[in-house]
């Protein structure tokens, strides 16, 4: 297991400023554009039916002429949308594309109050102006409403509908006295506001489900990082005493015949090295110790491949475990080992600072418990310290 490189236990919720508004306006434009234009399919079908309900007023030719325009414009709404989602999925620029699709909506807005104009004269004589009337407004609510989460959308809709509607109330205010106009007036603020609840409350959902996200993400990398923790030893990195203790458990419930050989390094005189150079210094060179001993689990520093586990087993003391290995090739491992850590060098080591270390190697056999296994190598790690240090001593049995 690899240290996680960041540590965040602290994952805190997600701030609304700390979410690019940009990101957010991007997310909410990919779920629209994903939709495509089948929302707009009902509003296409009532379109149509206007087209039925002005016939024998003499303006259905103009009638189906904007319902044509309105499938077209439709039409390439759709291209652009494909088009959209395109550049968005390969996170290329989409700024001329949207401002194109914010154009076609507004005009298609405009088309919509366009299709006012064959009844607008007749208003109030007959169910079919009627009929118009109310499917237009309802259609460019409901219009306005789809487009709501990317605001300028909706906007770009209700504008060009007004903007076509308006003039029809002004010049035929003669005929339809000032409801008309006046209805005209409201309808703009009414559906801004409607669009900015509808748009505010997109955001606040969005926000919601990437505070979530952030939250999920934050959580798995905090388990991680104490997971790393509960098992490794911070400074070196090697594993800690416990977690080496479940490894070689692990060990013998799979393969429970196999001998384990242990080696036991305790530095030489480490009391010394800090005294003498300081702590960090004598950090830096448990940290050299323990690269020292991973290093023998490259399967080049070893005859065989040795299942393996590295661990710091107290302060300047280091324990490695190789399975199926017998004491003989520990010895070696070991011997090598030692005339390796007895000429480790760094540039930034002080002028004097000599390490070595001595060595016990022993036998966990099947039949003992982990505790006199270890207890063995700890044995012949002191006869190696009494007999003058820095050298190898093998248990004897
Ligand atoms: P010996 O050859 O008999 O083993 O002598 P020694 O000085 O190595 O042994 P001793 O047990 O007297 O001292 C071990 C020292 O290791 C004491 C302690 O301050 C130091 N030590 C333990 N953990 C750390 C650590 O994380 N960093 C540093 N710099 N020193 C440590
Ligand atoms: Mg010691
Ligand atoms: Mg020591």
């Amino acid at each position: 297991m690899t240290a996680p490189e960041t540590i965040r236990a602290n994952a805190k919720p997600l701030q609304a400023g700390e979410i690019d508004s940009g990101k957010i306006q991007t997310i909410l434009l990919g779920r629209l554009l994903a939709g495509g234009i089948t929302a707009q399919i009902p509003l296409l079908v009532a379109a149509a039916l206007m087209g039925f309900a002005v016939i024998g007023i003499g303006t259905e030719m103009l009638m189906w002429t904007l319902i044509a325009v309105q499938f077209c414009l439709q039409a390439i709404v759709s291209i652009i949308n494909n088009a959209l989602r395109g550049k968005l999925a390969a996170g290329d620029s989409t700024r001329i594309l949207f401002a194109a699709y914010v154009a076609l909506e507004t005009l298609s807005g405009a088309v919509w109050g366009l299709m006012m104009l064959p009844v607008t004269a007749v208003l109030g004589q007959g169910l079919g102006p009627l009929f118009v009337c109310l499917t237009l407004i309802v259609t460019i609510t409901i219009s306005a409403m789809i487009n709501a989460s990317v605001r300028i959308l909706s906007i770009g809709v209700i504008v060009g509908f007004i903007a076509t509607l308006l003039p029809q109330t002004i010049y035929f205010y003669e005929i339809l006295g000032p409801l008309p106009l006046i209805a005209t007036l409201l309808l703009p603020p009414s559906l801004l506001w409607m669009t900015d609840l509808q748009s505010k409350q997109a955001r606040a959902a969005l926000l919601n489900e990437l505070e979530k996200e952030y939250l999920a993400f934050h959580l798995e990398e905090a388990l991680k990082q104490s997971e790393y923790l509960a098992k490794h030893d911070s400074l070196t990195g090697l594993l800690n005493r416990r977690a080496f203790q479940l490894k070689l458990a692990e060990h013998r419930a799979l393969d429970p015949d196999t001998d384990i050989s242990f080696i036991l390094i305790d530095l030489d005189h480490f009391k010394q090295i800090n005294d003498s150079f300081g702590h960090e210094t004598g950090d830096a060179v448990l940290v050299a110790t323990a690269e020292l001993v991973k290093s023998i689990t490259r399967p080049s520093d070893l005859s065989a491949r040795f299942d393996e586990a590295t661990a710091r087993w107290g302060g300047e003391e280091f324990i490695i475990a190789l399975t199926g290995c017998p004491i003989d090739a520990a010895a070696a491992v070991s011997e090598r080992l030692r005339a390796r850590l007895a000429n480790l060098r760094h540039p930034l080591w002080p002028e004097g600072l000599n390490v070595t270390g001595s060595f016990g190697v022993a036998v966990w056999s099947p039949s003992q418990d982990l505790a006199s296994g270890i207890a063995k190598a700890d044995r012949a790690m002191y006869q190696a310290k009494i007999a003058g240090r820095n050298r190898v001593e093998m248990a004897s049995s």
